[in-house]
């Protein structure tokens, strides 16, 4: 077994990210307070310089509250094709120089590099990447090199922007003592008071807290809060793979032409996929639609997307493969999408293809279904329209009284039913530490 003062891990994480990829595009504005995001009432900042840091702002912080404090910043909308584009461009540099990476948010990377700092020292092979990046995106990065991926990422947001550090083993608890615990990554605002209120502030006295005492206050998440305030964390770095993915599809009791029904098909496993990858807190940057004919005929379309986690730009995008796809006038049995190259992130969905009312139906939707189910909100366009009597008043459905075909009916709704797999890889993935 590995022990963990053996291991070597790297966090590369890109500094103020989405304002850099505007500097770049922009170069007027450097130097200056910028923010991305939060320019309308109810907007919330996504990304902020440090001219602007210096004031106070901070990502998701409503921009009105920027605009006091900060009133002469400059708001930039953001935009996440040119964000995505910058993260491939960095993922695939890192890709191309180590075998282990993972992709853990649209600018963050961890390397496992446990074994190769016999062939080349890591900090040195680290710092070397790490200019490499910069010279070829052209864009600022920071990373921390020490034994696991918690504190890693503490060394990496010490050193921000423009920095690199090592914390070597004997120097991990040292390093880390000192620190307020909110340092310390996946700690909540509600935890952070309770600890307030105890009078933990610094790392160092959260770690002398007993087990017991811990578990009593915050279960199981204070047992794991106690590991990190120690510099124990046994996570494993998760290899970046495209198979990363969650899909659904439907194989049809009768094979069809009907265009419309397919459409209100693919708008329903869209809406269930985008739910199900906005309660992971993930984004994804690729969308495959699958068809196939009643000869068992099998075709593929794949589109590369802009980081996204909102139904209307999918729907519309699976919509367009659809229709690339169904060339040949033959019925369909089957039908299939999904949602590949996951990674953690949320607050950026804000940013794009979308407007505040979208971005807020969304969380208002999301919040319903998360208590009464995932089909307990649909788009009107998949549901069969209300029956109507000879006077055109609904007719109000009585669970009470059963109707003659009802045993039938349920049969067949059970069957039509949107089916869900979602790929073991990703319900196996930790939720995102990311505060
Ligand atoms: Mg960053």
């Amino acid at each position: 077994m590995i022990m963990q003062q053996d291991k070597h891990i790297i966090h590369m994480d890109q500094d103020a990210f989405f304002v850099s990829v505007e500097l770049k595009k922009n170069p007027e504005l450097i130097g200056k307070a910028v923010i991305v995001g939060g320019n309308s009432d109810r907007g919330v900042v996504t990304s902020c310089s440090y001219e602007a840091r210096k004031f106070g702002v901070h990502a998701a912080m409503p921009g009105r509250t920027a605009k006091l404090l900060c009133p002469q910043a400059i708001f930039v909308k953001g935009n996440m094709d040119d964000y995505s584009k910058a993260s491939h461009e960095i993922t695939e540099i890192i890709a191309q120089r180590v075998p282990l990476f993972e992709k853990a948010s649209i600018d963050e990377h961890y390397i496992d590099m446990t074994g190769m700092d016999k062939f080349f020292g890591c900090m040195k092979f680290a710092s070397e990447l790490r200019q490499t990046i910069i010279k070829e995106t052209g864009l600022p990065i920071s990373f921390g090199l020490s034994v696991n991926k918690t504190v890693a990422k503490v060394v990496t947001n010490e050193c921000k922007p423009n920095g690199e550090m090592e914390i070597p083993f004997p120097e991990v608890r040292p390093f880390l003592n000192p620190l307020s615990v909110h340092k310390i990554p996946g700690i909540g605002q509600a935890t952070y008071r309770k600890l307030s209120e105890m009078g933990v502030r610094k790392i160092e006295t959260l770690a002398e807290i007993p087990q017991e005492l811990m578990f009593k206050i915050l279960g199981d998440h204070g047992l794991n809060l106690l590991q990190k305030a120690h510099g124990i964390d046994f996570s494993p770095v998760v290899p970046y793979r495209e198979r990363k993915s969650i899909g659904t599809q439907t194989t049809f009791e009768n094979d069809s032409m009907d265009i419309n029904k397919m459409k209100a098909i693919l708008t329903g496993m869209v809406t269930n996929l985008t739910f199900e990858l906005r309660s992971q807190q993930k984004l994804t940057a690729c969308i495959t639609v699958t068809i196939r004919y009643s000869n068992f005929e099998t075709v593929t379309q794949q589109a590369r997307i802009p980081y996204t986690a909102l139904d209307s730009f999918l729907i519309t995008k699976a919509h367009d493969l659809f229709k690339k796809l169904y060339s040949k006038r033959m019925l369909l049995r089957l039908i299939g999408v999904k949602l590949s190259h996951l990674v953690s992130g949320f607050e950026q969905i804000g940013l794009y293809h979308t407007s505040e009312e979208e971005y807020d139906l969304y969380q208002a939707m999301d919040k319903v279904r998360q208590s009464y189910g995932v089909e307990s909100v649909v788009k009107a366009c998949i549901v069969n329209k209300p029956q109507r009597d000879d006077n055109g008043k609904v007719i109000k459905y009585n669970p009470r009284k059963k109707r003659p075909d009802e045993n039938n009916k349920e049969e067949e709704r059970k069957k039509s039913r949107i089916r869900t797999f979602i790929n073991s890889d990703v319900s196996s993935v930790n939720k995102p530490t990311d505060s």
